[in-house]
């Protein structure tokens, strides 16, 4: 997983890329694991405004990865708070079967 990202970033060695090539010619996983980093990348470069870029600098993209998972653990601690004012707080399921009780009963 390492030697596909130092790939990516073209900071292999020719041995070393030959190696790569080889395991990865019989190893599933992490061709598609290599697929997937690359994928990641052009997603990366295409976000960035330079779709046709040769190579994104990995700091980069670990910014942006922190600043995404910093805006979901946000939107989570979000949608807790939400989930937790509709079950526990505010009209509830509980009141609400009161209302049609009383509506109901007459
Ligand atoms: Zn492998």
């Amino acid at each position: 997983m390492r030697q596909i990202e130092q790939e990516v970033d073209g900071e292999l060695s020719l041995p070393e890329r030959a190696a790569l090539a080889r395991h990865l010619a019989g190893c599933r996983h992490c061709a598609e694991a290599r697929i997937s980093h690359l994928e990641m990348r052009v997603a990366f470069a295409r976000s960035a405004g330079e779709p046709h870029a040769r190579t994104v600098p990995r700091p980069a993209i670990r910014g942006r990865i922190l600043g995404l998972w910093m805006a979901i653990s946000l939107i989570a601690g979000v949608a807790a708070g939400w989930f937790a004012h509709v079950r526990w707080g505010g009209p509830g399921p509980a009141s609400l079967e009161a209302t049609r009780a009383t509506f109901v009963a007459p």
